[in-house]
């Protein structure tokens, strides 16, 4: 066992409060993370909680975890949004693309992945897909049947709320009482196949308009949306596993719902602790598809929303997002994006610098403490923001030692080196010196500049002088220091 184990706390939705990270089995950890609807292009929004949970699976892993990390991709089935209404969102894509609705759906799953990749995301052990596990999910249902807590109207199968709440607690996530939901929900209507407003669906059957339409003991129809979460993490992660994630607008009813049919049909609540990843704003508003304030991942790393005058690189946008607690509200603006751009750029600078500094037989400051103070934050429910304030202590240091007004012995130097590396590559999955908003340029500047340099070793000035030139006039400046060569 790692001896950075022990430690970690984690806010827990269940209980509403911090507790000590316990996995189920030892050394191990199981995470299920709610994957994306891939009807469209993720948003920024979507991806602030897949970065969030990224970050959380890069500590685990930092603390020698064996993580089993299962994040699904929904394809199939009604979607509920939070006042119980269905849609069938990738099957309205399909038809306006006048495509099939796997069609949509790999389109999507392409950008998603190449997003994963332009915003240096670890992927996950396992992405399933819901139509790949319909057979699983039909089992479930006929288990909470035979458990009493559905019931079967006109091919479509709801839970029943009521009777659930006769042995569990309905609402034991969200706080929510049946009392309020009903005050919530008293104007919707479609209500009426179901026997309580708050029952929801786990088949529904299918509409002639449906593009997927799968065979069941209940006849042709679609799997409701929780269900899909529940077979998927039971059948990777077993019915009780360590940690269920997703954003906080998931709490209700997806996850409450989620935990009502794992306690129905397998008897327990799926997941030791819940984690909640808080919402991108946008002015204060929650970014969303329907509000029509989101703009694209791409398209803030192209410069091309006209929210931001400028580009920014895919590493300068993961440092602002960890900036701000998990838990936290964010809103990206201008102002916290530059900021984040000259904060990212001088912590890069100081472990590029970390690399070329005069070692002494003494450092003249405690680098162990400041390295604990890396695992102290993380293990504070993954403090990243006070992970960043604790790096830029580091930095501090690094650039007095520089400036020959502090001492640093080389041992405690490589152990700097170790732990800052660690920290910011491995946990915070930021890359050193590509400040640049082209993350893909960053190779081929090396190539150039490495052709440049060979060219002035051959003493070969018109070629190295038609190199500089010609990237000055693609708006690229080369600098010679004593460093090294850095271009901006
Ligand atoms: P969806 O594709 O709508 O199911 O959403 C995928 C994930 O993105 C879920 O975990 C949502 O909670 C999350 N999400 C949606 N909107 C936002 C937002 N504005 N900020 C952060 N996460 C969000
Ligand atoms: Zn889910």
């Amino acid at each position: 066992m790692s001896i950075h184990q022990g430690k970690l706390q984690i806010y827990n939705s269940l209980s509403g409060q911090k507790e000590k990270f316990e996995p189920i089995h030892q050394g191990r950890v199981g995470m299920y993370v709610c994957g994306p609807t891939l009807y469209s292009e993720p948003h920024m929004g979507n991806m602030r909680t897949f970065i969030n949970f990224d970050m959380i699976y890069r500590y685990l892993l930092l603390l020698d975890y064996k993580v089993k990390y299962v994040r699904n991709i929904t394809d199939a089935g009604h979607i509920t949004n939070s006042l119980g209404e269905e849609q069938d969102s990738i099957g309205s894509a399909a038809r306006l693309e006048q495509v099939q609705s796997l069609e949509i759906v790999y389109k999507y799953n392409s950008k998603f992945q190449e997003l994963q990749r332009i915003y240096n995301m670890l992927l996950p052990s396992i992405e399933p897909t819901a139509t790949a596990h319909i057979q699983e999910q039909i089992e479930l249902i006929e288990q909470i049947m035979e458990n009493g807590f559905a019931y079967v109207v006109n091919g479509s199968v709801y839970f029943d709320v009521r009777k659930y709440s006769e042995k569990y607690e309905y609402g034991i996530l969200s706080g929510r009482k049946i009392d309020e939901l009903a005050e919530e929900t008293r104007t919707l209507n479609a209500q009426d196949e179901k026997r309580f407003f708050a029952d929801f669906a786990l088949w529904k059957k299918s509409n002639p308009e449906d593009m997927q339409i799968w065979r069941s003991p209940w006849g042709d129809g679609n799997p409701g949306w929780h269900i899909e979460c529940t077979a998927m993490s039971t059948n990777y992660l077993g019915s009780h596993f360590d940690i269920h994630g997703g954003g906080m607008d998931l709490k209700f009813p997806h996850h409450e719902d989620e935990i009502a049919q794992s306690c129905g049909s397998l008897g327990c609540n799926p997941a030791k602790y819940w984690m909640h990843a808080n919402m991108l704003n946008v002015n204060g508003q929650k970014m969303s598809k329907s509000f029509g304030n989101y703009f694209l991942p791409k398209e803030i790393v192209e410069g091309t929303t006209e929210l931001f005058d400028k580009p920014y690189s895919p590493n300068v946008i993961r440092f602002c997002m960890m900036q701000a607690h998990y838990r936290s509200t964010l809103d990206l603006s201008q102002d916290s994006l530059d900021a984040a751009e000259k904060g990212y750029t001088r912590l890069s600078d100081a472990m590029l610098l970390l690399d070329k500094l005069n070692t002494s037989a003494e450092s003249s400051f405690d680098v162990k403490s400041i390295v604990d103070s890396f695992y102290n934050a993380m293990d504070d429910d993954f403090n990243a923001p006070m992970l960043i304030a604790n790096l830029f202590e580091a930095v501090r240091r690094i650039n007095l030692v520089n400036d020959g007004k502090e001492t640093l012995s080389a041992t405690d130097r490589d152990l700097m080196k170790k732990e800052m590396k660690a920290f910011v590559l491995d946990v915070l999955g930021l890359q050193v010196g590509v400040a640049n908003s082209d993350s893909k340029l960053a190779p081929v500047m090396d190539l150039v500049l490495e052709l440049r340099q060979q060219a002035r070793t051959n003493k070969d000035w018109t070629t190295s002088d038609k190199i500089r030139d010609g990237l000055a006039a693609a708006g690229i400046t080369v600098k010679d220091s004593k460093e090294g060569t850095s271009w901006s």
